[in-house]
């Protein structure tokens, strides 16, 4: 009889790039090419990318079809990355009101997955995109890894802190990866977390920046000393890493931390340099731009809202799509010697977390996971806010299309999410207010009366 837990464990320590297939080692190999570009060259294979992807929903794509004809943009006089500035922006709200337009006429249907988004800003999003989108990802990903000595051709121990549940229980080892839960009940849990993390050995820790740095914290407070002989780096995305939260974590497990910028439309992937804190742009996976707030385009090192094209999905190309995300973008060259334009900062990725009234924290990235996301077609915006410990209003601003079965089901979701100790509310609101940047927000704790209450 075949032993199938064997099997499983086998097939868990084949390295990525051999289990990977096709597509994957594709990607990887294209990334390590073109890694270190000189400016010209970047620009250079970004144009081509682009002109590439422009014909391509130009033809196939009704939406873009129709607004190149509209505004009499010509592919063939595309020559240089400037032109890109004649298309009108696409927005959120554009894409989600209208997804078929979107989407390529040509691309069979066996061949589309659906990906949510909510975000930061509390706008639930859905996008189309091709089923080999994510092992395209994971190359990319994995590639970015490799500046701090993560490798595909071996096998990379993982512990994951990232909004990931274990099946069972407080953690797991799942498909060969140490999984443990964000959710931190007491403070005698670090050290029962901490021992298995040891005992695991990892090369890599792949974390939520908020999550790891209460690890840390607790390491600190505690005077420990966690010693990890093989860990090479902490890997910290999907939120933003503050310098303080850099330098605790790093004193803490004394070693580097990683972190990128990427987000869920696919439209920009960008990973930190091993000589700098600021983020290399991939050349092969989409093109960035950043607009003012009143809509020019930023010079370098200005604030602007990050703007992008993706190269590599056929099913939705999003062109010159707004992803509300504030960044720093900046053409100055980065001593490393690669010519990839930087992004220099990311605003106003939320690292904020609810408290129930038994002190427990939750942090912003768990209180909607993924698999939830798919509830909210009917939801035009949301905002979680807390003002008092315990207690959690949900802002709804909901499409007429909503229904009593709706509310059900989110109120049964995200009360499970919250555990009993939270007091949870839904208001219907015709608007949720927005920062004064204007920015949407997902969780907003601004006005949480016991702002410094800290778990036991
Ligand atoms: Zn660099």
């Amino acid at each position: 009889m075949i032993n199938k837990k064997l099997i499983r464990s086998i097939y868990d320590i084949v390295p990525s790039y051999y289990k990977e297939g096709h597509t994957y080692r594709k990607y990887y190999n294209l990334a390590q090419r073109n890694d270190y570009l000189t400016r010209e060259e970047f620009d250079r294979v970004q144009l081509r990318h682009l002109t590439g992807i422009l014909r391509y929903a130009s033809i196939h794509v009704p939406y873009y079809s129709r607004l190149f004809k509209d505004i009499r943009f010509h592919i063939d006089k595309v020559d240089s990355l400037n032109c890109m500035k004649d298309i009108p922006i696409t927005c959120k709200e554009q894409v989600q009101e209208n997804l078929r337009d979107f989407q390529s006429k040509i691309y069979p249907s066996s061949r589309i997955r659906a990906i949510y988004s909510g975000g930061s800003t509390g706008i639930p999003a859905e996008y189309l995109s091709q089923k080999s989108d994510s092992a395209i990802e994971r190359a990319f990903m994995h590639f970015q890894w490799s500046r701090v000595g993560f490798s595909p051709h071996n096998n990379n121990k993982l512990a994951m802190i990232r909004g990931v549940k274990p099946l069972k229980g407080d953690y797991e080892i799942r498909n060969g990866i140490l999984v443990f839960s964000s959710y931190i009940k007491n403070q005698k849990m670090y050290g029962e977390y901490l021992e298995r993390l040891i005992e695991f050995d990892p090369d890599f820790i792949h974390a939520y920046p908020s999550i790891i740095d209460l690890w840390a914290q607790y390491i600190i407070d505690n005077n420990l000393n966690v010693s990890l002989s093989k860990l090479k780096a902490i890997l910290c995305g999907s939120e933003n890493l503050d310098r303080i939260q850099r330098e605790r974590i790093e004193k803490a497990f004394h070693t580097r931390v990683y972190s990128w910028y990427g987000h869920s439309e696919r439209g920009c992937l960008a990973g930190e340099c091993e000589v700098s804190n600021d983020y290399h742009i991939l050349p092969d996976y989409g093109y960035a731009e950043s607009i003012t707030s009143s809509g020019d385009i930023a010079k370098s090192d200005e604030p602007g809202n990050l703007i992008v094209t993706s190269f590599n999905n056929k099913v939705m190309p999003l062109i010159r799509f707004n992803t509300c995300d504030e960044v720093i973008l900046s053409d100055q060259l980065c001593p490393c010697g690669r010519g990839a334009r930087l992004i220099k900062k990311v605003v106003g990725r939320t690292n904020q977390y609810l408290i129930d009234s038994k002190g427990k924290i939750i942090p912003a990235n768990v209180l909607l996971p993924y698999e939830l996301l798919g509830l909210f077609k009917n939801v035009r915006q949301y905002q979680f806010v807390q003002e008092k410990v315990g207690e959690c209003i949900f802002l709804m601003n909901v499409k007429p299309s909503f229904s009593v079965e709706d509310e059900k089901k989110i109120k049964a979701e995200i009360e499970r999410e919250l555990g009993r100790n939270m007091r949870f509310l839904i208001k219907y609101v015709d608007t949720i207010p927005r920062t004064k940047n204007g920015k949407l927000m997902f969780l907003d704790v601004s006005r949480r009366l016991d702002n410094s209450t800290r778990f036991n």
